[in-house]
């Protein structure tokens, strides 16, 4: 049977091999790290930095396409797999996403066809740069360009002091300030394109974060209004195409007290928003990933149930202020009505790390908030 590859080998690259292998593909996995979620479960697990000549060439040699699940894979490694094997997401385009200035820009070039602008925004590589803020733009997010996620890299910042502040213990990295904008709820859009250009775009899911990170996501949002669900999906869809992406694209958006909707940033990659799509659509993300780089049709992305879906943290394996982790009381859990629970597999729980997710799906959206309520219940997770 033909191999699938994958950069990076966190919970992404082991729910995309799981789809993969149901599809009758092999699997193999190039990842840095010891004993990673992917590489328990792959065909084959390739040991090596993303950079590593003679690990990426093991990859191109054994796989007829390579995709990625970590978003800040070295662009230049995707570009040397893509002169020796299929490269889907390109390289371009991981570029694109992984930089917030690219990333900015690129929306703003697509406004006219996405009918979306991200936030007012200005970059910040020096200390002139911070004289000519424009006071309008405060209070602000100054978020590094490079390498953010979950809230990580980010300050707040009221006033040109602070931001000069936040900017110098950031060691001087070049940064983006972002005016702090008044969200009424954020939403995210799935997406797929294939190589000959057909798209697809899933349900607008609705997000919750806590502590910047991703907590709760619903589906169908109990906010989205049916224009704003139709803007932000045709947005994504004018989004790929300008790309000319292939593969399973999430873009997120904040959507305004008044009612604005604004482009906040893509991941080039099945998204953890898009975890609901494993067990309430017809084709999940990690199916959709592997359909997009093997140059199969896309599937069907129509949702047959409302679905909620809750991170499980390592948090919920420590009691109170204990530091010893004890197993958390998934046959209570399980037993809710639509619960399907994933454990990505990762034997050390940490605090805000995350270890798995939860999704219940039922004929109701109520019937599925209820048992998400109860699971919270269960898990010590203040509802
Ligand atoms: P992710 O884990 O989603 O990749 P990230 O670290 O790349 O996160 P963002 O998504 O840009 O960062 O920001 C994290 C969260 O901070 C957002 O989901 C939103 O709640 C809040 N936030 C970011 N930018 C703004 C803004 N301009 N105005 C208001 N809130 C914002
Ligand atoms: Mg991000
Ligand atoms: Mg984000």
């Amino acid at each position: 049977s033909a191999w699938l590859g994958v950069m990076g080998g966190g919970q992404l690259g082991r729910m995309f091999a799981h789809a993969a292998q149901a599809m009758g593909f092999k699997v193999a996995v190039l990842e840095p790290g010891q004993d990673c979620p992917a590489g328990q479960v792959a065909e084959r697990l390739i040991p090596g930095a993303y950079t590593d000549q003679s690990a990426l060439a093991e990859l191109a040699a054994q796989c007829v396409a390579i995709t990625t699940e970590f978003e800040n894979v070295p662009a230049g490694s995707m570009a040397w797999l893509g002169e020796r094997s299929f490269v889907a997401p390109s390289a371009t385009c991981v570029s694109i996403a992984q930089d917030r200035i690219a990333e900015k820009r690129f929306f703003v070039d697509c406004a006219p066809t996405s009918g979306v602008m991200p936030a007012p925004h200005k970059t910040i590589a020096s200390h002139a740069d911070i004289d000519a803020i424009d006071d309008d733009l405060l209070p602000g997010i100054l978020k590094t360009v490079r390498m953010g996620y979950d809230g990580k890299g980010q300050v707040r910042v009221r006033s040109r002091e602070d931001v000069r502040a936040a900017f110098d213990a950031m060691s001087g990295v070049t940064c983006l300030l972002e005016k702090m904008l008044p969200l009424a709820y954020e939403v995210s859009v799935l997406t797929a394109r294939g190589a000959d250009g057909a798209s697809v775009v899933y349900p607008i899911a609705e997000n919750v974060h806590r502590d910047g990170i991703l907590f709760t996501t619903t589906v169908p949002g109990p906010n989205v209004s049916d224009a704003c669900a139709k803007q932000a999906q045709d947005a994504a869809r004018a989004i790929v195409d300008q790309l000319g992406y292939v593969g399973v694209l999430c873009i997120e958006f904040f959507v305004l007290i008044d009612g604005t909707l604004v482009v906040n940033e893509m991941a080039p990659r099945p998204h953890n928003s898009g975890h609901y799509t494993m067990d309430a659509c017809i084709t999940s993300q990690f199916a959709q990933q592997v359909r997009a780089m093997a140059r199969l049709p896309l599937g069907e992305v129509r949702q047959h149930s409302p679905a909620v879906m809750l991170n499980i943290l390592g948090d919920v394996w420590f009691e109170g202020n204990s530091d010893t982790p004890r197993e958390p009381a998934w046959d209570r859990v399980l037993a809710l009505p639509g619960a399907n629970l994933h454990l990505y597999g990762k034997d050390d729980p940490r605090r805000a790390r995350k270890m798995g997710h939860v999704t219940f799906v039922a004929p109701t959206l109520a019937t599925a908030q209820a048992s998400l309520l109860k699971a919270c219940a269960i898990l010590g997770i203040p509802a």
